[in-house]
């Protein structure tokens, strides 16, 4: 291994980085960026790209019409070899509403940093920021060309980015997806579910419940025959769950109801229970004579299977422990983009982020010490990719 890419020559550079570290975070925090809110996301991603262009690299702001503008950085070294990529992918759009702030403000207690969207996710944009410093003043052996792409619309599905990030992808040998870990010990994802949902709507027919019952179909007896039938698919022990969230219909107790409908959340650990639930959702029938049932949705992004991250998270652990540092690894029971990169069959490891807690919640923090281990971390995994 040359001198410049001993994950321990990184870690000792970036060490002494942190108040850099955190003051660019004060930056990223303090400019909120909802996912929603499209003026306020685009000024955020403005920000951003300020950072990374003081590095002297490229940075493209792929401006979209109803969300912030997604950023790429394209970092191409000196001894790049053609047609070979790494994707290094994250979100700067939070959960949060603009205002947030003033409830929540940055602040910094017992090496802890709090704020909305530290933790998810801009902490791990300013380690990627770090890991490409150190990679420029230090790193001596990569190979690889490296697109940094930060979406705007990742906690609302990834609607806008989807393509984008699926593209650059599939250009890619692997996917380090800066989301957060897992808990204070700082566990990597190396598996996530899959999440889908699904809506069960019944159309009955209305009748009075006095006076005509007989005539009636009624929508709500349906659903709820139906929702008895969906709650056997659940299998928690493999990973499969199958939540009804949300159920409606009716109008009064002496009308029978002619429209009720089910809202579902589904998740799997493994394609093929994927393909299972799918199948037995579109093989719905109704039970009751006259119901019609109508099922939409299904999953929106597969499961990501630890096989996609195997070899990746083997990598970490060695270069972790070069550095004196033990990781941990850990399913996740929510889907990230890295989803969709590892749906490809593309390499993908996850929750090379911050590590922290409470993300989405007025608790979320960061643990600041952290921040350079995971920041010499990727640039480590760059490096040996
Ligand atoms: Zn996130």
């Amino acid at each position: 291994m040359q001198p410049g890419s001993e994950p321990k020559t990184l870690l000792d550079w970036l060490v002494p980085q942190l108040p850099n570290m955190l003051r660019t975070l004060e930056t990223f925090v303090c400019t909120e960026s909802p996912s929603t809110e499209k003026a306020a996301a685009d000024v955020c991603a403005r920000v951003i790209a300020a950072e990374w262009s003081k590095r002297g690299v490229p940075v493209e702001l792929l401006e979209q019409k109803n969300r912030g503008a997604h950023l790429r950085v394209t970092y191409v070294p000196a001894k790049a070899k053609p047609r070979s990529q790494l994707l290094v992918l994250g979100h700067y759009d939070t959960v949060y509403a603009s205002g947030t702030l003033a409830k929540m403000p940055f602040r910094t207690a017992a090496g802890r940093v709090y704020g909305p969207g530290s933790f998810d996710m801009k902490a791990g944009i300013v380690q990627a920021l770090f890991a490409l410093d150190a990679i420029q003043q230090v790193g001596t052996a990569l190979t690889k060309k490296i697109v940094f792409l930060w979406t705007s619309d990742e906690e609302i599905g990834s609607e806008s980015s989807r393509k984008l990030l699926e593209a650059e992808a599939k250009r890619g040998d692997a996917v380090f997806v800066l989301e957060p870990a897992l808990g204070t010990k700082g566990l990597l994802k190396t598996a996530r579910k899959g999440v889908g949902e699904a809506e069960i709507i019944v159309q009955g027919r209305a009748s009075h419940a006095g006076l005509a019952p007989e005539k009636g179909v009624n929508a709500i007896h349906e659903v709820a025959l139906q929702i008895a039938r969906v709650k056997e698919w659940n299998d928690l022990p493999r990973g499969v769950s199958v939540n009804v969230g949300q159920v409606a219909g009716g109008t009064r107790p002496n009308v029978i109801p002619d429209h009720a409908r089910a809202v579902l959340d589904l998740r799997a650990l493994r394609v093929a229970d994927m393909r299972k639930i799918e199948k037995q959702l579109r093989g719905l029938r109704p039970v009751l004579p006259g119901a019609k049932l109508t099922v939409r949705g299904g999953f929106d992004r597969a499961p990501f299977e630890r096989e996609q991250s195997r070899e990746l998270f083997q990598r970490a652990t060695e270069l972790a422990k070069r550095m004196g540092l033990t990781i941990g690894e850990a399913t996740a029971g929510g889907g990230s983009d890295g989803n969709l990169t590892a749906a490809l069959g593309i390499p993908t490891l996850d929750g090379l982020g911050a590590v922290g807690d409470g993300a989405h919640s007025p608790a979320e923090y960061i643990v600041a010490r952290a921040m350079p281990q995971r920041a010499a971390l990727l640039a480590s995994l760059l490096l040996h990719s």
